[in-house]
């Protein structure tokens, strides 16, 4: 879509995506403006009456002018399909507000009264929203709000449908379900009561659903948030919300008062127009304000318009109680499935209704819950030192729950990117293809920690499940068993006993021990020369806190495994430790496929070509999601040559891992080993274009041009890779190969000199210099690197057999004297 030109609109890219469609960022040339478009559901588009409805609720939408509603500034059909543009706003909606940030009260009274002060605009003008939720609610850089969509759900045949007067309005609800399962029903837990049972609205069903979400902004929960769609339902209809006061202590009695009675069932009883809960909401604020001594002044933002928006010239409006809205229409632009469901929905009612839809939402549902990305976990106190926490409770619901076979789990690489990123839950999902994502927040307060989860149905854009916990510190381990199996159950999967049993086994019952192990996995997953140092020293304090502590062994040889790889040590004196605490993990657990995992890379490392291959083979048996297992695995069998296997493996650990820059690259480093450079270049920019200062992606772009021909672009990876490691021992290497390639002699001559001097204090991979010296044309000096590699046992001369540094010398006698002592003359 991105380029493509709407009526005049450039569409520029994708600002996000809700339940009926994809809302885009576009150009206005004319008007030299940004505006936002978006496309309402095809479903319309065939549909004379449907569409002509559309433009009627579009333009009335559009005549509201007001500081708090997003502008509709123009309406159109493109290829059939009916789209809206807007005013393009910046910020983020009060749904993704609300899951990064608790409210202060100030706060909460500065957007709420700009809400009421929107809907009495709109109630004023006839206008009833019927879809308000945190969704549709806007807060701008600056701290506005803009209520969007205005008009929309009543358009799109969603949440009440039904008009006054519009007789075969009952059970809208229901009818919502049937036709469109698991996309809209996250709108359910803001729904009024009236308009849960299908009812005519107007505008106090508005006020209910500003009463949740009020609740919500002040308490971050939901008043009436179910388990199941039925007891949401049934909540709404017949539950009183939890008082505020039992979920934040500091709220006020009177506040108190005013979502209670926005929340009254019965609308009679309920506020009667949005003016009166804005008088009620202003006089609190202001008596708050003098208690306090203080201005009302924002933490959000420092601009000064985050004070209430004008006062509304319509706020002494009369009440709204009567028809408000253009006049009721014939349900005739609903399709003919919806009406045949609408009989059979009219036998049904109250809380039998509810169970029903539930039951038919269940039914109907396109595709089962299967998979399943955990967003690291926000860290809210932005306190470094519970952030290995908040990943490590991420990481460790992701390992959990992979274990099931039922569900495709992402693994913890592939979300790392996440982490601090203001990015909603649909959009990860999207990109990571999942169906849902689970989003959470974590607080440290004393020796309690206050952990809030949320799982989201991406599609449907709906709370599958929340829930909080307060656990005491040392209760982590068991609250992060707690949280891994409710979600294991809201996805209804059939859990065996033995998977049940998997799921539960404590590797350790150490509290101090489990944290100094997620803490390793913290820095291991930087993959950064400090962060392995400082892993290795994790582990190893977790050992010595419980020395049966077979995970903690596996991180440990996996540390050792990178710490090669990084070529700062000679790798024959890393694999000692390697092996041995690969062993040891192995010992103390042979059902754990890290540490099966972790062997399997310690024999590659030792060129045990058989060896390592079992342990991998073994590994998967146990866990064939375990991505890294699938990772390796494939650089293995790259390695033999066996590439159609290895890219099989590696695309395994991308479904896994789809944004982990490592795990993409390998599939470009595969295909490159596998002799298809043009498949490998797109791969590389591929990854470049997730993570533009990755440095392996340009070192490998660099060694493509290079043999292509391409010195220029050569030359140019090589220096920029350089330049992002500042200066590493491995990055000036390749730019020496660069350079001889390029037959920049002297330079690489000059390159060479700088690496002999830095080999002084620090290790220089002499397979490295062998490859310079190769690409300069001299052949025994090269030979001689390549015997002092293979004293140090280098891991790098894996690669002896389909690595194209070497295509120059494989008919020469010497290197397959080597292949033949690296095992890679026989080895299949
Ligand atoms: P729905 O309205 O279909 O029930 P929704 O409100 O979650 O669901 P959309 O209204 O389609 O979804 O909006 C999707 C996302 O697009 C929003 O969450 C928001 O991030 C972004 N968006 C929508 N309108 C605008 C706008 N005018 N300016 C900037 N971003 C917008
Ligand atoms: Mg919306």
């Amino acid at each position: 879509m991105e380029g493509q030109t709407i009526s005049h609109y450039r569409i520029l890219s994708v600002l996000g995506r809700g339940g009926m469609g994809i809302v885009y960022k576009a150009e206005d040339p004319r008007l030299g403006r940004t505006v936002a478009v978006k496309f309402v559901p095809e479903t319309l588009a065939g549909d004379r009456m449907a569409l002509e409805r559309f433009f009627r609720e579009a333009r009335a939408a559009s005549a509201l002018n007001h500081p708090n509603i997003c502008t509709v500034h123009d309406i159109g059909v493109f290829e059939g399909r009916p789209y809206l543009v807007m005013e393009c706003l910046e910020g983020k909606t009060l749904r993704d507000l609300l899951l990064s940030t608790q409210l202060t009260m100030q706060e909460v009274f500065e957007l709420a009264i700009q809400i009421v002060d929107a809907l009495d605009a709109a109630h004023s003008s006839g206008i009833v929203h019927r879809d308000i939720k945190p969704a549709n609610i806007f807060v701008t850089r600056r701290g506005q709000i803009k209520i969007m969509d205005f008009g929309l759900a009543k358009v799109s045949g969603r949440n009440g449908g039904g008009t006054l007067g519009d007789s075969q309005a009952p059970t809208a609800a229901l009818n919502e379900l049937v036709t469109s399962p698991g996309s809209t029903l996250g709108t359910i837990a803001y729904m009024s009561p009236e308009q849960a049972r299908g009812e005519e609205l107007d505008a106090r069903s508005d006020l209910f659903s500003f009463g949740v979400v009020l609740y919500e902004m002040i308490t971050g929960m939901s008043p009436f948030q179910g388990n199941t769609t039925a007891l949401t339902f049934v909540a709404i209809l017949h539950n009183a919300s939890a008082p505020l006061a039992q979920r934040r202590p500091e709220v006020p009695a009177e506040l108190e008062r005013i979502v209670t009675k926005a929340l009254e069932k019965n609308r009679d009883m309920r506020y009667q127009s949005a003016a009166e809960i804005r008088a009620d909401l202003k006089r609190l604020r202001r008596d708050a304000d003098s208690r306090a001594g203080t201005p009302t002044l924002s933490s959000m933002a420092a601009a000064p318009n985050l004070s209430s928006a004008p006062a509304s010239a319509r706020a002494s409006a009369p009440p709204s109680t009567e028809t408000i809205g253009p006049p009721p229409s014939s349900a005739e632009y609903l399709v003919g499935a919806l009406r045949r469901n609408r009989r059979v929905a009219g036998i049904v009612a109250g809380v039998v209704l509810a169970a029903a839809a539930a039951g038919v939402y269940w039914m109907t549902r396109p595709k089962p819950l299967d998979s399943l990305a955990v967003m690291p976990f926000v860290n809210m106190a932005g306190d470094p030192r519970t952030e290995y926490l908040s990943d490590g409770i991420s990481e460790s619901i992701i390992n959990n729950l992979s274990q099931l076979p039922k569900l495709s789990v992402r693994s913890f690489s592939s979300v790392v990117h996440y982490r601090n990123k203001d990015i909603s839950p649909q959009t990860a999902g999207r990109e990571l293809n999942v169906r849902a994502v689970l989003t959470g927040r974590l607080v440290r307060r004393g020796d309690e920690f206050a952990i809030s989860a949320e799982l989201v149905d991406v599609e449907g854009n709906r709370q599958i499940w929340g829930s909080q916990y307060t656990p005491k510190v040392a209760d982590m381990l068991a609250i992060q068993q707690q949280i891994s199996q409710e979600i294991s159950e809201k996805l209804r999967l059939q859990l065996t006993g033995a998977e049940m049993q998997r799921m539960n086994r404590h590797t350790t019952d150490d509290t101090v021990a489990y944290q100094l192990y997620l803490q390793g996995r913290y820095q291991w997953n930087k993959r950064t020369l400090e962060g392995l140092q400082q892993s290795i020293d994790f582990f190893n304090q977790a050992i010595d806190k419980d020395p049966r502590y077979a995970l903690a062994y596996a991180g440990l040889a996996d540390s050792y495994a990178l710490l090669a790889d990084f070529n700062v040590l000679p790798t024959r004196e890393v694999t000692p430790k390697l092996q041995s605490a690969a062993a040891k993990a192995l010992e103390l657990d042979n059902t754990l496929a890290e540490a099966h995992t972790s062997l399997a890379w310690a024999n590659y490392h030792v060129w045990d070509w058989a060896g390592a291959e079992r342990e991998f083979k073994r590994a998967l048996e146990l866990n064939s999601r375990y991505a890294t297992a699938h990772l390796w695995y494939s650089e293995y069998l790259s390695a033999l040559g066996r590439f159609n296997e290895a890219l099989t493996e590696v695309n395994r650990a991308l479904e896994q891992n789809p944004l982990s820059a490592e795990t993409s690259l390998a599939l470009a480093t595969r295909s490159y080993y596998a002799r298809q450079p043009g498949a490998a270049i797109e791969q590389a920019q591929k990854v470049l274009g997730i993570d533009s200062r990755y440095v392996p992606a340009h070192v490998l772009l660099g060694r493509i041009y290079a043999q292509k021909g391409s010195f220029e672009e050569s030359l140019a990876e090589f220096r920029k890779a350089l330049d992002l490691s500042e200066g590493d021992t491995n990055e000036l290497a390749a730019l020496g190969y660069g350079e001889a390639v390029a037959h920049q002699n002297a330079e690489a001559r000059k390159t060479l000199d700088n690496l002999m001097q830095r080999s002084r204090d620090t290790y220089v991979q002499p397979v490295w210099i062998a490859v310079i010296e190769l690409a300069l044309g001299d052949r025994n000096e090269a030979f001689d690197w390549l015997e002092k590699a293979y004293s140090d046992r280098s891991w790098w001369l894996v690669n002896l057999r389909v690595d194209p540094f070497f295509d120059g010398i494989r008919t020469d006698p010497r290197y397959n004297d080597l292949l033949r002592r690296v095992g890679l003359a026989t080895a299949q």
